[in-house]
């Protein structure tokens, strides 16, 4: 299994020079299973690029985790849903109120989109999921309510032999005096156990979360604490703050460095890819 990351921000796209080599596209993760199966992680604006990736296929699979603006905004702007017949079908979260197809139709239709979401000639399907595992060709997907606001879901996604956790927007230390507890009763532990490679919401530092108490987001110590928790092989650092510029997301690299994390942390990078199977 491979994976590459297209947007790495999280609220906000955040172009520029200053970070650049982070990025400034909000999230988006494309996974390929060794025989070539794709799968797009959220919409957010990172998509509009790796859309054009991901027309060689029959179909085409796109899971989101919730429907913030930063992982939808980048919808509109997806190829493969403007491909006449090509099967698209979308994953995600319904809320207590509206099915996921009515949640997706606020945003493409005017004002907010010139395109309405049944208007578009690809062949689409729209599902909406909750904690039933999924199959997708060789996926293995399971899915769960991860603590953020609103209808939020986090992924565990099996293939080849190797897990895949992703959770962009996730604060597991909300209500536990800012650090972890036991395993089962931490959010997202179950799809993060023992994964080779853990995607997480790394978005403030210490300095900043008190005052975000509760805004669905992890410090980048919160991040190590919950990979430590859940045995993750690798930890990746994702949505970062549109205000944290290359420099600063160096410090805080170096800082998480400092805590003597027990697995390898990467500073979650657009353009970044790895490949599970040949990972140190
Ligand atoms: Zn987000
Ligand atoms: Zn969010």
């Amino acid at each position: 299994m491979k994976v590459v990351l297209w947007g790495t921000r999280g609220s906000l796209p955040a172009a520029g020079h200053s970070t650049a080599r982070y990025g400034g596209n909000t999230s988006s993760v494309q996974v390929i299973a060794d025989d070539g199966t794709m799968l797009a992680l959220d919409a957010g604006s990172g998509i509009r690029p790796l859309g054009g990736k991901m027309l060689s296929g029959k179909r085409v699979d796109l899971l989101l985790t919730h429907l913030h603006m930063d992982h939808v905004q980048g919808l509109g702007f997806f190829a493969p849903m403007y491909v006449p017949g090509l099967e698209v079908h979308i994953w995600g979260p319904s809320s207590t109120t509206h099915g996921l197809a009515d949640r997706l139709r606020r945003y493409l239709s005017p004002p907010l989109f010139p395109v309405r979401l049944r208007d578009l000639p690809c062949k689409l399907h729209i599902h909406e999921l909750l904690r039933d595992p999924v199959q997708i060709g060789p996926f293995n997907i399971r899915t769960d309510v991860v603590c953020h606001p609103g209808a939020t879901l986090g992924y565990r996604i099996e293939a080849d032999g190797k897990v895949l956790t992703y959770l962009p927007d996730h604060e597991p230390a909300l209500g536990v005096g800012g650090s972890m507890l036991k395993r089962g009763w931490t959010s997202g532990h179950l799809l993060a156990q023992g994964s080779d490679l853990l995607i997480h919401d790394a978005q403030y530092d210490d300095l900043e979360y008190p005052s975000r108490i509760g805004w669905g987001h992890s410090t980048i110590r919160h991040a190590l604490e919950f990979a430590t928790l859940c045995d993750a092989r690798r930890l990746v650092t994702f949505h970062h703050d549109p205000s944290h510029d290359d420099d600063r997301l160096d410090t805080m690299m170096a800082h998480l460095n400092s805590l003597g994390p027990k697995m390898p942390v990467i500073g979650g990078s657009e353009g970044h890819e790895y490949d599970l199977n040949t990972l140190p």
